[in-house]
């Protein structure tokens, strides 16, 4: 495996989650697509990480969820704590990645994903992922979001260069609209998903990362360019956050 990827890892394994997020946040988007009413659903949470999306879900649907990551060690700690949350029985964890997924067309009634599209971007993994999807069925994923139409320079320039697809919420819907999906819902995550939930964790284990680190220069650049988003973030919430957006699939 490349360096960065294990290096990535390690500082994020011990994470309650790997992004922005937050356990209210999911269970507003699992209401918005109207799934705390039903029964026996088949859910795969796609880029899972740790498990901070899987685990509410479980916990609160009467449902079955296949945790999906690229990376095992995740995916073990994932499995840690659904089994001390009591939670084992209703998750499967499965690595692969997300661009290559070993599920039968039309089998699932939601695809879960957040904070981990962007990996193979947001309109080429809708397009994907709809076909996982039984009629009817269900697409909630976050997804870095403009929040306004203008914006300071150098935040416009900055997520342009590290993620093209960034855009407008009204722009996102057009996509999914586009690729056969009809919007039940959607909202922006508040700022302390990013800093309460995500950066503060982040940051708290950079000190100990660096240490079993040691002299690596790519460890300090790791820690160097979070430290830049966290304070790109800070003074620019008002304009970027990621979006949650619920759709159903319409047509076959
Ligand atoms: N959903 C989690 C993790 C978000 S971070 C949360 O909200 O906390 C993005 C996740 O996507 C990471 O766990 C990363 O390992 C995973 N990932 C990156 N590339 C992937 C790929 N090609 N296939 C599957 N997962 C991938």
């Amino acid at each position: 495996m490349d360096a960065i990827f294990n290096l990535l890892m390690d500082l994020h394994r011990d994470g309650d989650r790997q992004g922005p997020g937050g356990s209210a946040e999911t269970e507003l988007a699992m209401r918005l697509a109207g799934l705390t009413e039903r029964s026996n659903l088949q859910i795969a949470d796609i880029g899972c990480g740790t498990g901070a999306s899987s685990l509410v879900l479980a916990r609160a649907l009467n449902a079955h969820i296949t945790a999906v990551d690229l990376f095992t060690e995740f995916l073990e700690e994932l499995q840690a704590r659904a089994v001390e949350l009591d939670l084992g029985d209703k998750i499967t964890t499965l690595t692969a990645s997300m661009d290559d997924l070993p599920f039968v067309d039309n089998s699932y009634d939601v695809i879960w994903s957040e904070g981990a599209i962007y990996n193979m971007g947001f309109e080429k993994g809708a397009q994907y992922f709809r076909r996982f999807l039984k009629p009817g069925g269900v697409l909630a994923v976050s997804e870095l979001t403009w929040l306004t139409a203008e914006r300071p320079p150098t935040l416009t320039a900055h997520w342009n260069a590290e993620y093209p697809e960034v855009d407008t919420a009204s722009a996102k819907m057009g996509v999914l609209e586009k690729h056969g999906f009809s919007l039940l819902g959607y909202f922006p995550l508040a700022s302390h998903c990013w800093l309460e939930n995500y950066y503060l964790p982040l940051q708290a284990r950079h000190a100990a990362f660096l240490q079993r680190h040691a002299g690596d220069d790519l460890a300090w650049k790791v820690v160097t360019d979070d430290q830049k988003e966290i304070d790109l973030y800070e003074v620019n919430q008002a304009y970027v956050s990621y979006g949650f957006y619920i759709a159903r699939k319409v047509g076959n």
